[in-house]
């Protein structure tokens, strides 16, 4: 088993080795830099799909290419909103035209199945659309057997665990930003990184049923939260840590067709 599956800490001689046969799936972790409370730092949306891809990669024989540290622009329903400090993030064409390369290179040194690992809500059609070009533009280069599965980690926490989480009600995942999940999981996986001391508690965010540009910042909470982080647990966050991984490994396994035993075997 590869446990630092990483595509960039290889000599070139491994990786091609890896790469040669379009077997191996490539998984791309796409973050952002975006505040996420006074309680956790600015990275959360990157460190938790790379660690998702990571502990994937390690059961489906993929490599993790380097994470996008920067995102498309925070909102204010689902992220808190690009006006607030720490938030640094890119234009929706630079993400595109990033990831479309990244995808296209390595396609071009043999890569075949690919898993986008979103972290960070907003990225994702930005993330569709470059796949859509890629997939077109390699279609051009005469390149027609890549497939592509695009997934955000937490579309994989399933109701039952919803409902253990949150035995109090879902507040729904656009206000998840800075909330139980994120908290959960950062306990879980980098608990040196949570101040839990310094967590806001406050009601969900509500908002009208659409959005103003300028934004209006009065209609974030203060603390960048949009739910509170109060009832988060490292034991919640060991949880969904498993339930998602086991559904994304799942997902790429029949997707890509592999079989459970062949990494055993391999
Ligand atoms: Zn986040």
């Amino acid at each position: 088993m590869t446990e630092r599956p990483f595509a960039a800490e290889m000599p070139w001689p491994d990786f091609h080795a890896r790469m040669k046969d379009g077997k191996t799936p490539i998984l791309i972790p796409l973050g952002s830099m975006e505040q996420h409370g006074h309680h956790m730092p600015l990275h959360v949306d990157v460190l938790l799909p790379t660690e998702f891809a990571r502990r994937v990669a390690a059961r489906v024989d993929g490599l993790v290419a380097p994470s996008f540290t920067y995102g498309y622009k925070s909102q204010q329903k689902c992220g808190g909103g690009n006006h607030m400090p720490g938030t640094v993030s890119l234009e929706g064409q630079t993400l595109v035209h990033q990831l479309r390369d990244v995808i296209k290179e390595f396609a071009r040194h043999g890569g075949r199945n690919f898993a986008i690992v979103n972290g960070h809500y907003e990225n994702s059609w930005f993330i569709n659309e470059a796949v859509d070009l890629a997939l077109r533009e390699l279609r051009w280069d005469g390149v027609t057997d890549v497939k592509i599965v695009v997934l955000s980690y937490w579309d994989f926490v399933n109701q039952e665990t919803i409902d253990k989480i949150y035995p109090d009600g879902f507040p729904g995942w656009a206000v998840e930003h800075g909330g139980v999940l994120e908290t959960s999981l950062m306990l879980a996986l980098y608990p040196d990184l949570v101040q839990l001391q310094r967590a806001v508690d406050h009601p969900a965010a509500t908002f009208p049923p659409y959005d103003v540009y300028p934004v209006k910042p009065e209609w974030t909470p203060s603390s960048g939260t949009l739910s509170s982080p109060k009832n988060a647990s490292r034991e919640k966050g060991e949880l969904m840590l498993r339930i998602c991984t086991d559904g994304i490994v799942q997902a790429l396994q029949d997707e890509f067709s592999i079989s459970p035993g062949a990494r055993a075997a391999a």
